[in-house]
Order: C-alpha cells, then structure tokens, then sequence
C-alpha cells in the first residue's frame, strides 16, 4: 500500500530522499542549476523535460556517477543514510546484437556470485524464471540477448534491477524504442512494484500522456525545476504549455 510522508515515520520502510541545490557542470558547461527535488516515501515520480535538459544527467548524480554540488540525503524507516541501495535502468545499453549471452545468462548472473561459465544448475534456471515471471519476461528465458524486442528488453532488465532489491529505483526513458502495448504493460509492472515493495521510482520519460495514470507526481526539468505537482497540475500548466506547446507536441521533443 503507497504511504507517503516525510520519511520520519519509522514504520515507513520506504525511502524518501531528498536533493537541495544540486548543480553539476560538465566540462564547461553547468547542466543542471539549483535543483531541489524531494522524492516522497514509496512515490513514483516522473522527470520529463526537453532533450539535453538534464534528466540522465540528474539520475547519473543520484547514482554517485558524475561531481555535483549541493547536498543529496535520503531517510530510510526513519534513519538517515547518504544514498539508498538503487536499482538502475539506464536508457542505453551498448548491446553486441550477435552476442551469444541469453536472458538466463544475464539474470542468472545477478542472482548468483559465480560467473555462469561454472555452469548453470536447473536451481539457477527455476530461479530465474520465477524472477523473470513477475515482469512477464519468463518465456525470454532462452532468447539471446539481441533477439529481444524494446519492450522485451527493458522488463529484462527491469528484473535484474529488482534482483538486488533496491529501495529507490531510477528509470531511464523505458518508452525508447517501446510500442504502445509493451509501455502500458512496463507502467503496470512498475506500478505493482510499488505496491508491493518498500520502493521509491524516478522515471525519466517522454511518454506524457501515456504516464499521467501511473504516476504520483511530474516534475518539468530543464536545467532547473520548470515546474511540479500532480500530473493534472503540470499537464495544465499554461506556463509550461506556453512555453513547450500542448502534450500533443511533447513527445518529439522530449
Ligand atoms: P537529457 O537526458 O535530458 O536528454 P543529458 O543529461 O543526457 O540530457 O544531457 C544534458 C546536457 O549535458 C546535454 O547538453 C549534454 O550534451 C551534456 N552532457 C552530457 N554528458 C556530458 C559529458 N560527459 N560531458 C559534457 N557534457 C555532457
Ligand atoms: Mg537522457
């Protein structure tokens, strides 16, 4: 069930962090400027904004992988801790296409700390079919990597991002490359995780319209915060409507 407070509720399992003028620049160029983000206890929030707005950017400094300013801290159950465990999704995996390694391979080696040239037991395999079946993924179980269609793709590595069990969960534009079915099924997925883990989301998106029924809150970033709030607010935001253009338009472009 979704809780949401300020994170000092120790019977609130879930993670909530929060960012306080956080800046990064790059070579010479400050990319993201000031910004304060408070990601509630068990919330899935969308982070949506123009391309180069910053938003891999902002989840690369979540994930401790690029310099920021700023203070970053999350509170966990009540106890403050500098980062939560993470669960990350990136938006581009350099892929070999012709690369022999199989879903069960790649799962196999995120649940095991053996590499799978020792071989594969009949155990490791009903494992990871069982994890695989909770992101509909079980039937992949065989397929080489490559073969995997985006949508395929993504709740593959969906589920080896749970394997670790992380209390906040970074989603990295999992529309790329999706058709519309695969994305209604990924939301759910998504949705059900929250309700039934102790999990935070940031979900990087330019799917829209589609996110609005799966999401908690939208924050509009473009190097700095443009604006939050539910996502009737910001998708009727004349501001931000003014300055993007409808939805309708968004999707191109972000
Ligand atoms: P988004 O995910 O919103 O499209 P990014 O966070 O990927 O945006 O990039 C934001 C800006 O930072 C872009 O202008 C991009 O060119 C720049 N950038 C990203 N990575 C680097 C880097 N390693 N060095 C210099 N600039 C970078
Ligand atoms: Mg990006």
């Amino acid at each position: 069930m979704l809780s949401q407070n300020n994170g000092t509720d120790p019977a609130c399992r879930h993670c909530c962090i929060r960012i306080e003028g956080l800046c990064v620049s790059l070579g010479e160029n400050l990319i993201l400027d000031k910004v304060d983000l408070h990601v509630h206890c068990g919330e899935v929030l969308a982070v949506v904004g123009p391309n180069g707005a910053g938003k891999t950017t902002l989840l690369r400094a979540i994930l401790g992988e690029v310099p920021y300013r700023g203070s970053m801290s999350s509170l966990i159950g009540g106890v403050e801790r500098r980062r939560p465990k993470i669960g990350y999704v990136p938006q581009k995996l350099q892929l070999d296409l012709d690369s022999p390694v199989s879903v069960a391979d790649l799962v196999i080696a995120a649940i095991r700390h053996r590499p799978v040239w020792f071989g594969v037991t009949a155990r490791d395999m009903g494992k990871a079919k069982k994890i695989l079946s909770v992101f509909l993924a079980d039937h992949l179980i065989n397929r080489r990597i490559g073969e995997l269609s985006g949508g395929e793709l993504q709740r593959v590595l969906l589920a080896i991002a749970m394997t670790a069990k992380p209390e906040l969960l970074l989603l990295d534009e999992p529309s790329s490359g999706v058709d519309q079915k695969g994305l209604v099924l990924f939301y759910q997925i998504v949705r059900d995780l929250r309700e039934q883990h102790d999990i935070s989301v940031i979900l990087v998106t330019h799917d829209l319209s589609g996110i609005a029924a799966y999401v908690d809150r939208i924050v509009f970033l473009n190097k700095s915060i443009v604006a939050q709030g539910s996502p009737e607010e910001v998708l009727s935001n004349d501001a931000l409507l003014g300055a993007f253009g409808p939805p309708g338009q968004w999707k191109g472009m972000v």
